[in-house]
C-alpha cells in the first residue's frame, strides 16, 4: 500500500489511497469504486493514472485501482488500453462482479454500439449476466443499467433477438431502481 501521496486532482497531501475521497476537493481517489461522476481534464485524468500505476506497482492485487485505470483509459478514449487491461483483470480477478461489468463497458466502447460485431454483442451480455449473478444487490443497477445500454443500442436497433441472459438480467429490474445514483455510467454509455 503506498503511502503519502498527492491528490491528483488538487495536490493536497494524502495519506492512503484506500482513503474514500481526497479531505480537501472531495474527489474520490478510486474512480471507479464511487459511482458518481467526476468531471476531470484529461490532464488530470493522467495524473489519477499516474497513481494507478504507482499503486499496482507496489500492489498487484490491488483491484480498485486497476479497475479504476480501465475508467481513465476509457474516460481518455483510449479503447484498446481499456479492453486489454480489462481482460486481464479478469483473468486474475475472475471472483470480482466489477471485473465483469467494466470488461463488458470496455467491449461497449471499443467502437460504437450499435456497430458492434455480434460476437462481441454476446460476449458482453455473456459477461453482464455472470457479474450480475456474482454481485451483491447493491451492485445489481449497475449491470441493468449496462444490459439496457447493450439492448437499445445494439440489439434493438440492428433488430437482432438478444440473448436469454441479457433479457433475464433485464428481468431483475423492478420499477422502484433508481438508476440516479449511477451518473458514472450515464457519463460514459450515454
Ligand atoms: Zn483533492
Amino acid at each position: 500500500m503506498i503511502e503519502g501521496f498527492n491528490c491528483p486532482n488538487c495536490g493536497a497531501p494524502a495519506d492512503h489511497v484506500g482513503a474514500k475521497a481526497c479531505n480537501f476537493c472531495s474527489t474520490p481517489f478510486l474512480l471507479a469504486n464511487s459511482r458518481s461522476n467526476s468531471s476531470l481534464t484529461n490532464e488530470t485524468l493522467g495524473k489519477y493514472a499516474d497513481l494507478y500505476k504507482r499503486v499496482t506497482k507496489d500492489d498487484p492485487d490491488y483491484f480498485d485501482s486497476q479497475i479504476s485505470l480501465v475508467l481513465i483509459y476509457i474516460k481518455r478514449s483510449l479503447p484498446q488500453l481499456a479492453e486489454n487491461l480489462s481482460k486481464k483483470i479478469l483473468e486474475e480477478f475472475p471472483d470480482h462482479s466489477d471485473a465483469y461489468l467494466w470488461r463488458a463497458i470496455s467491449i461497449l466502447k471499443s467502437g460504437e454500439i450499435r456497430k458492434l460485431k455480434i460476437a462481441q454483442a454476446k460476449e458482453a451480455s455473456q459477461l453482464i449476466y455472470t457479474g450480475n449473478a456474482l454481485t451483491s444487490e447493491d451492485g445489481r443497477s449497475d449491470f441493468i443499467y449496462v444490459a439496457k445500454v447493450l439492448k437499445q443500442q445494439y440489439f434493438n436497433q440492428n433488430d437482432v433477438i438478444p440473448p436469454d441472459q441479457l433479457i433475464e438480467v433485464l428481468e431483475g429490474d423492478c420499477m422502484e431502481s433508481d438508476h440516479s445514483s449511477e451518473a458514472l455510467l450515464p457519463s460514459i454509455l450515454g
